[in-house]
Protein backbone atom coordinates (compact mmCIF):
# COMPACT_ATOMS: atom_id res chain seq x y z
CA UNK A 1 0.00 0.00 0.00
CA UNK A 2 1.28 3.40 -0.59
CA UNK A 3 2.27 5.10 2.07
CA UNK A 4 0.14 8.36 2.90
CA UNK A 5 1.51 10.09 5.37
CA UNK A 6 3.16 10.14 8.59
CA UNK A 7 1.69 10.75 11.99
CA UNK A 8 3.42 11.20 15.11
CA UNK A 9 0.84 10.44 18.56
CA UNK A 10 1.35 10.67 22.19
CA UNK A 11 0.14 8.34 24.62
CA UNK A 12 -0.62 4.45 24.31
CA UNK A 13 -3.48 4.97 25.63
CA UNK A 14 -6.74 3.35 24.14
CA UNK A 15 -7.33 6.18 22.16
CA UNK A 16 -3.77 6.47 21.29
CA UNK A 17 -3.21 2.77 20.11
CA UNK A 18 -6.78 2.27 18.04
CA UNK A 19 -5.84 5.83 16.32
CA UNK A 20 -2.15 4.06 15.50
CA UNK A 21 -4.18 0.95 14.53
CA UNK A 22 -6.14 2.54 12.33
CA UNK A 23 -3.95 5.21 10.10
CA UNK A 24 -1.42 2.33 10.03
CA UNK A 25 -4.20 0.11 8.69
CA UNK A 26 -5.16 2.70 6.35
CA UNK A 27 -1.53 3.15 4.68
CA UNK A 28 -0.01 5.65 7.49
CA UNK A 29 3.22 5.28 8.72
CA UNK A 30 2.93 5.59 12.79
CA UNK A 31 5.13 6.41 15.50
CA UNK A 32 3.45 6.42 19.28
CA UNK A 33 4.97 7.86 21.79
CA UNK A 34 4.58 6.71 25.47
CA UNK A 35 6.38 8.37 28.84
CA UNK A 36 5.87 5.06 30.68
CA UNK A 37 8.95 2.57 30.23
CA UNK A 38 6.29 -0.35 30.18
CA UNK A 39 2.73 -0.24 27.86
CA UNK A 40 0.07 -1.23 30.14
CA UNK A 41 -2.46 0.45 32.27
CA UNK A 42 -3.82 0.20 35.66
CA UNK A 43 -5.37 -3.31 36.36
CA UNK A 44 -8.77 -1.99 37.29
CA UNK A 45 -11.47 -2.95 35.21
CA UNK A 46 -13.27 -1.28 32.69
CA UNK A 47 -17.12 -1.65 30.99
CA UNK A 48 -17.03 -2.86 27.35
CA UNK A 49 -20.00 -1.69 25.84
CA UNK A 50 -21.60 -2.20 22.08
CA UNK A 51 -19.75 0.74 20.46
CA UNK A 52 -16.49 -0.59 22.13
CA UNK A 53 -17.36 -4.10 21.04
CA UNK A 54 -17.49 -2.74 17.36
CA UNK A 55 -14.10 -1.06 17.32
CA UNK A 56 -12.77 -4.30 18.70
CA UNK A 57 -14.38 -6.48 15.97
CA UNK A 58 -13.31 -3.85 13.45
CA UNK A 59 -9.49 -4.24 14.76
CA UNK A 60 -10.01 -8.12 14.42
CA UNK A 61 -9.34 -8.27 17.73
CA UNK A 62 -12.79 -8.77 19.94
CA UNK A 63 -12.62 -12.67 20.62
CA UNK A 64 -9.62 -12.00 22.37
CA UNK A 65 -10.32 -9.76 24.54
CA UNK A 66 -13.86 -10.86 25.63
CA UNK A 67 -11.45 -13.90 26.65
CA UNK A 68 -10.06 -11.64 29.06
CA UNK A 69 -13.03 -10.30 30.62
CA UNK A 70 -16.76 -10.90 32.45
CA UNK A 71 -20.24 -11.12 30.82
CA UNK A 72 -23.02 -8.99 33.35
CA UNK A 73 -25.80 -10.41 33.30
CA UNK A 74 -27.89 -7.79 35.40
CA UNK A 75 -27.78 -4.47 37.27
CA UNK A 76 -28.65 -4.38 40.97
CA UNK A 77 -29.33 -0.61 42.62
CA UNK A 78 -29.26 -0.63 46.18
CA UNK A 79 -30.23 1.58 49.01
CA UNK A 80 -27.27 1.94 51.99
CA UNK A 81 -29.12 -1.02 53.98
CA UNK A 82 -29.21 -3.28 51.02
CA UNK A 83 -32.61 -2.62 49.67
CA UNK A 84 -32.77 -3.66 45.69
CA UNK A 85 -34.69 -0.54 44.37
CA UNK A 86 -34.13 -1.56 40.71
CA UNK A 87 -32.64 -4.51 38.61
CA UNK A 88 -32.09 -4.65 35.12
CA UNK A 89 -30.98 -7.07 32.74
CA UNK A 90 -28.39 -5.08 31.54
CA UNK A 91 -25.03 -3.80 33.36
CA UNK A 92 -23.96 -0.11 33.06
CA UNK A 93 -21.66 -2.33 30.23
CA UNK A 94 -21.79 -5.70 29.22
CA UNK A 95 -18.61 -6.76 29.57
CA UNK A 96 -15.84 -5.91 32.11
CA UNK A 97 -12.44 -6.55 31.27
CA UNK A 98 -8.78 -5.77 32.29
CA UNK A 99 -7.68 -2.56 30.99
CA UNK A 100 -3.93 -4.78 31.28
CA UNK A 101 -5.63 -6.89 29.18
CA UNK A 102 -7.12 -4.59 26.58
CA UNK A 103 -3.67 -2.18 26.43
CA UNK A 104 -1.22 -5.46 25.84
CA UNK A 105 -3.69 -6.91 23.21
CA UNK A 106 -3.91 -3.26 21.39
CA UNK A 107 -0.20 -2.92 21.33
CA UNK A 108 0.25 -6.48 19.94
CA UNK A 109 -2.41 -5.54 17.02
CA UNK A 110 -0.61 -1.83 16.86
CA UNK A 111 3.09 -3.68 16.63
CA UNK A 112 1.73 -6.01 13.86
CA UNK A 113 0.06 -3.41 11.88
CA UNK A 114 3.71 -1.86 11.70
CA UNK A 115 3.70 1.09 14.44
CA UNK A 116 6.50 1.91 15.90
CA UNK A 117 5.99 2.33 19.98
CA UNK A 118 8.32 4.42 21.97
CA UNK A 119 8.54 3.98 25.49
CA UNK A 120 9.99 6.25 27.68
CA UNK A 121 9.56 9.41 25.45
CA UNK A 122 7.96 11.87 26.96
CA UNK A 123 6.69 14.82 25.11
CA UNK A 124 6.02 17.95 26.18
CA UNK A 125 4.36 19.91 23.88
CA UNK A 126 3.88 20.31 19.69
CA UNK A 127 3.46 23.04 17.49
CA UNK A 128 0.88 23.58 14.89
CA UNK A 129 2.76 23.19 11.86
CA UNK A 130 3.57 19.66 12.62
CA UNK A 131 6.10 19.42 14.88
CA UNK A 132 6.44 17.43 18.82
CA UNK A 133 9.07 17.98 21.20
CA UNK A 134 10.53 15.73 23.87
CA UNK A 135 11.75 16.15 27.45
CA UNK A 136 14.84 14.77 26.35
CA UNK A 137 15.39 17.46 23.52
CA UNK A 138 14.48 15.58 21.04
CA UNK A 139 12.08 16.28 18.06
CA UNK A 140 9.96 14.75 15.67
CA UNK A 141 8.16 15.78 12.48
CA UNK A 142 4.87 14.52 11.09
CA UNK A 143 1.55 15.48 8.32
CA UNK A 144 -0.34 14.50 11.33
CA UNK A 145 0.08 14.81 15.55
CA UNK A 146 -2.62 12.86 17.42
CA UNK A 147 -2.45 14.27 21.47
CA UNK A 148 -4.16 11.53 23.15
CA UNK A 149 -1.95 11.92 26.21
CA UNK A 150 -4.66 11.69 28.89
CA UNK A 151 -6.41 13.62 31.31
CA UNK A 152 -3.31 15.92 32.12
CA UNK A 153 -2.83 16.46 28.63
CA UNK A 154 0.51 18.63 28.32
CA UNK A 155 -0.29 18.87 24.57
CA UNK A 156 -4.35 20.49 25.41
CA UNK A 157 -1.91 22.80 27.89
CA UNK A 158 0.61 24.17 26.08
CA UNK A 159 -2.18 24.66 23.06
CA UNK A 160 -4.32 26.86 25.08
CA UNK A 161 -7.34 25.08 23.84
CA UNK A 162 -9.02 24.46 26.96
CA UNK A 163 -12.78 25.94 26.82
CA UNK A 164 -14.31 24.03 30.04
CA UNK A 165 -12.47 21.98 32.99
CA UNK A 166 -14.40 21.38 35.31
CA UNK A 167 -13.49 19.59 38.74
CA UNK A 168 -16.19 17.91 40.42
CA UNK A 169 -17.47 17.78 43.45
CA UNK A 170 -17.21 14.08 43.79
CA UNK A 171 -14.73 11.85 43.03
CA UNK A 172 -13.35 8.04 43.81
CA UNK A 173 -11.30 5.81 44.48
CA UNK A 174 -10.97 2.22 42.33
CA UNK A 175 -9.57 -0.61 44.29
CA UNK A 176 -9.65 -4.80 42.51
CA UNK A 177 -9.74 -7.46 45.76
CA UNK A 178 -9.98 -11.28 45.20
CA UNK A 179 -14.04 -12.35 44.42
CA UNK A 180 -14.73 -15.40 47.00
CA UNK A 181 -15.58 -18.81 46.00
CA UNK A 182 -19.55 -18.33 47.32
CA UNK A 183 -19.72 -15.24 44.89
CA UNK A 184 -18.26 -17.23 42.13
CA UNK A 185 -20.95 -20.11 42.91
CA UNK A 186 -23.58 -17.53 43.22
CA UNK A 187 -22.72 -15.69 39.97
CA UNK A 188 -22.46 -18.90 38.44
CA UNK A 189 -26.06 -19.66 39.51
CA UNK A 190 -27.76 -16.80 39.56
CA UNK A 191 -25.72 -15.12 36.74
CA UNK A 192 -23.28 -11.78 37.37
CA UNK A 193 -24.37 -9.22 38.64
CA UNK A 194 -23.05 -5.22 38.86
CA UNK A 195 -24.16 -3.42 42.09
CA UNK A 196 -25.07 0.18 42.58
CA UNK A 197 -25.94 0.93 45.90
CA UNK A 198 -26.37 4.50 47.18
CA UNK A 199 -26.22 6.41 50.79
CA UNK A 200 -26.23 9.75 51.49
CA UNK A 201 -23.75 11.40 49.15
CA UNK A 202 -21.61 8.11 48.80
CA UNK A 203 -21.34 5.61 46.73
CA UNK A 204 -20.01 1.81 46.38
CA UNK A 205 -20.49 -0.22 42.56
CA UNK A 206 -18.95 -3.35 42.92
CA UNK A 207 -18.49 -6.11 39.61
CA UNK A 208 -16.66 -8.83 38.74
CA UNK A 209 -13.67 -8.00 36.88
CA UNK A 210 -12.19 -11.37 35.94
CA UNK A 211 -13.00 -14.73 37.17
CA UNK A 212 -10.97 -14.46 40.23
CA UNK A 213 -11.22 -10.44 40.92
CA UNK A 214 -13.69 -7.88 42.05
CA UNK A 215 -13.84 -4.46 40.92
CA UNK A 216 -14.66 -1.64 43.47
CA UNK A 217 -15.45 1.80 43.04
CA UNK A 218 -15.82 4.05 46.03
CA UNK A 219 -17.24 7.53 44.94
CA UNK A 220 -17.99 10.34 46.98
CA UNK A 221 -17.70 14.25 47.67
CA UNK A 222 -13.97 16.49 47.90
CA UNK A 223 -15.40 17.70 50.69
CA UNK A 224 -15.93 13.76 52.40
CA UNK A 225 -12.44 13.66 54.47
CA UNK A 226 -13.57 10.32 56.20
CA UNK A 227 -14.95 9.32 52.62
CA UNK A 228 -12.14 10.41 50.42
CA UNK A 229 -9.16 8.60 52.58
CA UNK A 230 -6.94 6.16 52.12
CA UNK A 231 -7.11 3.06 53.35
CA UNK A 232 -10.20 3.73 53.76
CA UNK A 233 -12.01 4.19 56.62
CA UNK A 234 -14.28 1.11 57.35
CA UNK A 235 -16.00 2.55 60.18
CA UNK A 236 -17.50 4.96 58.08
CA UNK A 237 -18.09 3.75 55.20
CA UNK A 238 -19.62 0.80 57.49
CA UNK A 239 -21.72 3.52 58.87
CA UNK A 240 -23.28 4.84 55.64
CA UNK A 241 -23.85 1.21 53.90
CA UNK A 242 -24.59 -0.85 57.03
CA UNK A 243 -25.40 -4.15 54.85
CA UNK A 244 -22.06 -3.94 53.15
CA UNK A 245 -19.99 -3.87 56.25
CA UNK A 246 -17.80 -7.53 55.32
CA UNK A 247 -17.18 -6.31 51.66
CA UNK A 248 -16.04 -2.56 53.21
CA UNK A 249 -13.99 -4.85 55.81
CA UNK A 250 -12.49 -7.05 52.24
CA UNK A 251 -11.92 -3.65 50.80
CA UNK A 252 -9.72 -2.23 53.54
CA UNK A 253 -7.52 -5.72 54.39
CA UNK A 254 -7.20 -6.64 50.61
CA UNK A 255 -6.71 -3.73 47.97
CA UNK A 256 -3.77 -2.37 46.88
CA UNK A 257 -3.27 1.17 48.59
CA UNK A 258 -0.43 1.96 46.87
CA UNK A 259 -2.10 1.69 43.51
CA UNK A 260 -5.15 3.17 44.46
CA UNK A 261 -5.95 6.91 45.52
CA UNK A 262 -8.86 8.72 45.82
CA UNK A 263 -9.39 11.44 42.80
CA UNK A 264 -11.59 14.03 41.54
CA UNK A 265 -14.07 13.71 38.47
CA UNK A 266 -13.29 16.16 36.07
CA UNK A 267 -15.05 17.11 32.89
CA UNK A 268 -13.24 18.66 30.08
CA UNK A 269 -14.05 20.89 26.67
CA UNK A 270 -12.34 22.31 24.21
CA UNK A 271 -12.67 25.31 21.79
CA UNK A 272 -11.77 22.99 19.10
CA UNK A 273 -10.65 19.33 18.71
CA UNK A 274 -7.41 20.49 16.31
CA UNK A 275 -5.26 23.36 15.94
CA UNK A 276 -3.64 23.05 12.73
CA UNK A 277 -1.97 19.99 12.55
CA UNK A 278 -2.48 18.90 16.05
CA UNK A 279 -5.81 16.38 16.74
CA UNK A 280 -7.00 15.92 20.73
CA UNK A 281 -9.00 13.08 21.39
CA UNK A 282 -9.48 10.88 24.65
CA UNK A 283 -9.64 12.31 28.15
CA UNK A 284 -7.12 15.09 27.32
CA UNK A 285 -9.98 16.50 24.79
CA UNK A 286 -13.21 15.21 26.79
CA UNK A 287 -12.49 14.02 30.10
CA UNK A 288 -15.89 12.89 31.48
CA UNK A 289 -17.35 11.39 34.50
CA UNK A 290 -17.17 7.65 35.04
CA UNK A 291 -21.26 7.21 35.55
CA UNK A 292 -22.17 5.78 32.46
CA UNK A 293 -18.60 4.00 31.61
CA UNK A 294 -18.00 5.42 28.23
CA UNK A 295 -14.70 7.26 28.29
CA UNK A 296 -12.08 4.75 27.10
CA UNK A 297 -15.48 3.98 24.64
CA UNK A 298 -15.24 7.47 23.01
CA UNK A 299 -11.35 7.60 23.14
CA UNK A 300 -11.91 4.63 20.84
CA UNK A 301 -14.22 5.54 18.83
CA UNK A 302 -13.05 9.01 18.35
CA UNK A 303 -9.39 7.76 17.39
CA UNK A 304 -10.74 5.29 15.19
CA UNK A 305 -13.34 7.91 13.36
CA UNK A 306 -9.85 9.96 12.83
CA UNK A 307 -8.21 7.52 10.68
CA UNK A 308 -11.45 7.23 9.10
CA UNK A 309 -11.54 10.80 8.33
CA UNK A 310 -7.71 11.82 8.20
CA UNK A 311 -8.55 8.82 5.15
CA UNK A 312 -11.62 10.17 3.06
CA UNK A 313 -9.91 13.16 2.78
CA UNK A 314 -6.40 14.47 0.98
CA UNK A 315 -6.90 18.06 2.97
CA UNK A 316 -5.29 17.07 6.32
CA UNK A 317 -7.52 20.68 7.59
CA UNK A 318 -10.53 19.64 5.96
CA UNK A 319 -10.18 16.34 7.31
CA UNK A 320 -9.84 17.48 10.59
CA UNK A 321 -12.83 19.87 10.65
CA UNK A 322 -14.99 16.73 8.92
CA UNK A 323 -13.79 14.50 11.95
CA UNK A 324 -15.15 17.00 15.12
CA UNK A 325 -18.14 17.71 13.28
CA UNK A 326 -19.18 13.87 13.17
CA UNK A 327 -17.58 12.98 16.23
CA UNK A 328 -18.32 15.95 18.61
CA UNK A 329 -21.60 15.72 19.45
CA UNK A 330 -22.09 12.26 20.42
CA UNK A 331 -19.51 13.10 22.75
CA UNK A 332 -20.52 16.03 24.35
CA UNK A 333 -24.02 13.91 24.45
CA UNK A 334 -21.95 11.40 27.15
CA UNK A 335 -20.58 14.08 28.46
CA UNK A 336 -24.17 15.72 29.39
CA UNK A 337 -25.55 12.37 30.33
CA UNK A 338 -23.11 10.99 32.45
CA UNK A 339 -23.12 13.92 34.27
CA UNK A 340 -27.01 13.96 34.99
CA UNK A 341 -26.93 9.60 35.58
CA UNK A 342 -24.16 11.26 38.43
CA UNK A 343 -26.18 13.91 39.91
CA UNK A 344 -28.46 10.90 41.48
CA UNK A 345 -25.78 11.31 44.38
CA UNK A 346 -26.48 14.89 45.57
CA UNK A 347 -30.06 13.75 45.85
CA UNK A 348 -32.20 13.26 49.09
CA UNK A 349 -32.78 9.82 49.95
CA UNK A 350 -36.49 9.89 48.65
CA UNK A 351 -35.22 11.63 45.33
CA UNK A 352 -32.67 9.39 45.05
CA UNK A 353 -34.88 6.07 45.23
CA UNK A 354 -36.78 8.02 42.47
CA UNK A 355 -34.41 8.79 40.46
CA UNK A 356 -33.16 5.53 40.42
CA UNK A 357 -36.14 3.85 39.68
CA UNK A 358 -37.50 6.35 37.12
CA UNK A 359 -34.58 5.07 34.93
CA UNK A 360 -36.90 1.68 34.09
CA UNK A 361 -40.50 3.52 33.74
CA UNK A 362 -38.71 6.42 31.39
CA UNK A 363 -37.77 5.07 28.65
CA UNK A 364 -36.73 8.38 27.09
CA UNK A 365 -34.03 8.50 29.82
CA UNK A 366 -32.70 5.19 29.45
CA UNK A 367 -31.97 6.02 25.85
CA UNK A 368 -30.14 9.01 26.26
CA UNK A 369 -27.91 7.16 28.86
CA UNK A 370 -27.27 4.13 26.63
CA UNK A 371 -27.30 6.11 23.09
CA UNK A 372 -23.56 5.78 22.52
CA UNK A 373 -23.70 2.43 23.68
CA UNK A 374 -26.24 2.08 20.68
CA UNK A 375 -24.22 3.66 17.86
CA UNK A 376 -22.43 1.89 15.43
CA UNK A 377 -18.93 3.67 15.40
CA UNK A 378 -17.30 5.54 12.51
CA UNK A 379 -15.07 2.67 10.45
CA UNK A 380 -16.95 -0.21 12.09
CA UNK A 381 -18.51 -2.36 9.22
CA UNK A 382 -15.68 -1.10 6.73
CA UNK A 383 -12.24 -2.47 8.18
CA UNK A 384 -12.27 -5.76 8.63
CA UNK A 385 -9.30 -8.25 10.34
CA UNK A 386 -6.69 -6.72 8.18
CA UNK A 387 -3.39 -7.88 10.56
C1 LIG B 1 -12.98 5.87 38.17
C2 LIG B 1 -13.03 5.75 36.68
C3 LIG B 1 -13.70 4.68 36.09
C4 LIG B 1 -13.78 4.58 34.69
N1 LIG B 1 -14.47 3.55 34.14
C5 LIG B 1 -14.61 3.49 32.78
C6 LIG B 1 -15.33 2.44 32.15
O1 LIG B 1 -15.84 1.54 32.82
N2 LIG B 1 -15.47 2.44 30.79
C7 LIG B 1 -14.89 3.42 30.02
O2 LIG B 1 -15.04 3.39 28.78
N3 LIG B 1 -14.16 4.42 30.59
C8 LIG B 1 -14.00 4.48 31.94
N4 LIG B 1 -13.29 5.47 32.51
C9 LIG B 1 -12.68 6.49 31.65
C10 LIG B 1 -11.41 5.96 30.99
O3 LIG B 1 -10.49 5.47 31.93
C11 LIG B 1 -10.74 7.10 30.20
O4 LIG B 1 -11.71 7.82 29.49
C12 LIG B 1 -9.73 6.51 29.23
O5 LIG B 1 -8.66 5.90 29.94
C13 LIG B 1 -9.20 7.60 28.31
O6 LIG B 1 -8.31 7.01 27.39
P1 LIG B 1 -7.16 7.91 26.77
O7 LIG B 1 -6.45 7.03 25.78
O8 LIG B 1 -7.69 9.20 26.32
O9 LIG B 1 -6.20 8.28 27.99
P2 LIG B 1 -5.37 7.34 28.96
O10 LIG B 1 -5.98 6.00 29.07
O11 LIG B 1 -5.16 8.14 30.18
O12 LIG B 1 -3.98 7.17 28.19
C14 LIG B 1 -3.09 8.25 28.02
C15 LIG B 1 -1.71 7.68 27.79
O13 LIG B 1 -0.83 8.77 27.48
C16 LIG B 1 0.39 8.62 28.21
N5 LIG B 1 0.97 9.95 28.35
C17 LIG B 1 0.50 10.95 29.15
N6 LIG B 1 1.30 12.04 29.03
C18 LIG B 1 2.27 11.72 28.13
C19 LIG B 1 3.38 12.44 27.60
N7 LIG B 1 3.66 13.68 28.00
N8 LIG B 1 4.18 11.82 26.69
C20 LIG B 1 3.91 10.54 26.30
N9 LIG B 1 2.88 9.81 26.80
C21 LIG B 1 2.07 10.40 27.69
C22 LIG B 1 -0.07 7.98 29.51
O14 LIG B 1 1.01 7.35 30.18
C23 LIG B 1 -1.12 7.00 29.03
O15 LIG B 1 -0.56 5.75 28.67
C24 LIG B 1 -13.17 5.58 33.89
C25 LIG B 1 -12.46 6.63 34.49
C26 LIG B 1 -12.38 6.71 35.88
C27 LIG B 1 -11.63 7.87 36.49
Amino acid sequence: MAKKGHVEIIGAGFGGLVTAIGLADRGWTVRVHERRSLLGAEGYGIAIQDNMAHVFSALGILDDILQGGIEIDRRDSLDGNGNLLLRLNTGLGRYRISRHHIISLLSERALAAGVDIHTGSNISSASPEGEIYGSDGKSWRADLIVAADGINSNIRESLNLTKHHIHRKEGGVRVIIPRLPEEVENDRKHGTTMVEAWSGDRRILYCPNSQTDLYVILTCMNKDLSGRVTPIDTESWGQAFPGMTSLINRISECADWDESKWARFQTIRLKSWSNGRIALLGDAAHAMPPYLGQGAGHAMMNGLGLAVSVDECSDIFTALGNWEDRERPLTEHTQFWTGVYGKTIFFPGWLKALAIKTEKHLPLLAKQYSRASKHIPTGCGSVDNRT
